[in-house]
């Protein structure tokens, strides 16, 4: 990633497996991310007038183009992640059935309600509404660039707001086929747009006068956010990493636990911020467990061809952060069963295999988002559950049990915002669930209902039906008034 000298500034994405140029971007300034916003705001307030019906017909339009286009689309991803074709598809076809559900369920779960209004206000009716914020501004990370902020901007626009989206410098191209797509639709209202640039494009965006900001990205950045937002008590929302953990019982299905720890910790290089790396197995199955998923790691191949199972590292200096904490593990005992620190070919890592690696050491604590795993003996699912939760994130995790009464058990005692029984990432494909995290991994939530309300203001309204019987809000009431209503009142409680 440079800049040029050029004004206006650009950034030039490369190809991450072959650093090749790929394309420029101009580098927003706050002046233009302020214009930005403030050309969203005119649009939102037409956005918000026109309605549920017609809201969800333009992001029906937006979610054809996406699958008419799914091949351009994929491409760009692809170019500026390196990831496989196949993934890209995969991670449209995920974004798009967020889209549809947001666009489908927006009215049904926003619509102004009436609510019991109970006892002290009886001769009221009361409303309950949610009004969009306004403007909201959302920052995304890279490794699932469309996915992933999609996951803000599908239900923000849903619920009547306008979007102003700030892609990672890696990533652009996504944003900006986003944005041009929206214009195309719509030219004449920007509920959609796009500013590309680096971190201080971000920064900028938290300042300039948004109404929400929906953060996707790392910890450590998601409390410059905070920070940022704080000057102005701008509302946020952080969807920050992980470092989840795959639990294995006894009665596990152990191919299908040794799949699933593959595909959750090397997917994606390992690049995802709900992939697995952390494993914990119950002793009794754990040599079975480890054999069976060193020689399914053995077969996976990283690579930028055909058929290679993950591509290149996207950000270079992940590279140097995954090599650390080989590195540090290896250097404090632990053992590689799979690759080693050999496994490191920038932009490629190879899988890596870890055991008896010290719970303190970095590979068991710090997310590594590379394709490695931690595999950790346990003596049971307590203390699988223990091991678990004694982490400062808390995005997702899942164990594996033939009984399932006692998978859920495990899920619910897990400290973390998701949890799927017998698969990894399960809930990723399901719109209708709420997506976040605990602790470190963020809070507020994205997806499904939940993630409709996130990006929506409650309003309560309350409106006079008839004179009150008992009037208690005047400064002139009888002095009967509360004695009569402590009446009733008894009536109500005194016997419960
Ligand atoms: P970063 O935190 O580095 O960046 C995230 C975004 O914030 C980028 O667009 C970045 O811009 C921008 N940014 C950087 N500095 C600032 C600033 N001061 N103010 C405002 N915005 C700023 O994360 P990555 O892009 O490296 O993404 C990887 C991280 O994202 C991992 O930790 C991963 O776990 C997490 N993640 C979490 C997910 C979730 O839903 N919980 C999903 C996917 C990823 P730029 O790139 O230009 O610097």
């Amino acid at each position: 990633m440079t800049t040029t000298a050029d004004q206006p500034a650009v950034l030039v994405t490369r190809h991450p497996a072959t650093g090749a140029d790929a394309a420029s971007y101009p580098v927003a300034a706050p002046a233009d991310v302020r214009a930005a916003v403030e050309a969203a705001r005119g649009a939102g307030e037409w956005w918000r007038s026109i309605g549920w019906k017609r809201r969800r017909a333009h992001l029906s339009a937006l979610r054809l183009a996406m699958v008419r286009e799914v091949d351009t689309l994929a491409g760009i991803i692809r170019a500026e992640t390196g990831k496989p074709f196949d993934d890209a598809v995969l991670e449209i076809m995920l974004a798009v059935e967020h889209l549809d559900w947001a666009a489908r369920n927006a009215r049904a779960v926003l619509r102004p309600r009436k609510v019991r209004t109970g006892l002290l206000a009886i001769n009221q009716t009361a409303i309950l509404e949610y009004a969009p914020f306004g403007v909201v501004g959302v920052i995304g990370p890279w490794n699932y660039p469309l996915y992933t902020p999609m996951g803000s901007i599908s239900y923000a626009l849903a619920a009547g707001n306008a979007v102003v989206f700030k892609p990672s410098e890696y990533t652009p191209g996504v944003g900006r086929w986003l944005a041009d797509t929206w214009a195309k639709l719509l030219p004449a209202q920007p509920v959609l747009q796009v500013v590309t640039g680096f971190g201080e494009t971000g920064a900028a965006l938290c300042e300039a006068g948004v109404d929400k900001i929906a953060f996707t990205g790392s910890t450590a950045t998601g409390k410059r956010v905070m920070a940022a937002c704080a000057r102005t008590l701008t509302p946020v929302v952080i969807e920050a990493g992980g470092k989840d953990a795959l639990i294995v019982a006894a009665d596990a299905d152990l191919d299908a636990a040794a799949k699933a720890a593959i595909f959750g910790g090397m997917g994606n290089s390992g690049q995802t911020c709900a992939g697995v790396e952390r494993v914990f197995v119950v002793d009794t199955v754990y040599d079975d467990f480890v054999s069976r998923v060193t020689t399914l790691a053995a077969r996976v191949r990283p690579g930028d061809g055909e058929g290679d199972h993950y591509g290149p590292i996207t950000m270079p200096a992940q590279v140097d952060i995954i090599r650390s904490h080989i590195s540090d593990a290896l250097g404090r005992g632990g053992r590689a069963l799979v690759g080693g620190l050999d496994a490191v070919n920038a932009p490629f890592v190879a899988p890596v295999v870890l055991v008896d690696v010290p719970a303190d050491s970095l590979a068991a604590r710090e997310e590594t988002f590379g394709p490695t795993l931690v595999i950790d003996k346990v003596a049971d699912l307590d203390e699988a559950v223990r091991r678990a939760n004694d982490s400062r994130f808390g995005l997702a995790a899942s164990v594996f049990t033939r009984n399932r009464r006692s998978g859920l058990d495990v899920a619910r005692r897990l400290r973390t915002g998701a949890a799927s029984v017998n698969s990894v990432l399960g809930f990723a494909s399901i719109p209708a669930l709420p997506f976040g995290g605990v602790g470190d991994s963020g809070f507020g939530r994205i997806h499904g209902a939940d993630g409709l309300r996130e990006f929506s203001r409650p309003k309560a309204i309350t409106s006079v039906r008839f004179a009150s019987p008992v009037d208690l809000m005047t400064l002139e009431r009888s002095p009967k008034a509360v004695p009569s209503a402590l009446r009733i009142f008894r009536l109500r409680h005194g016997r419960r």
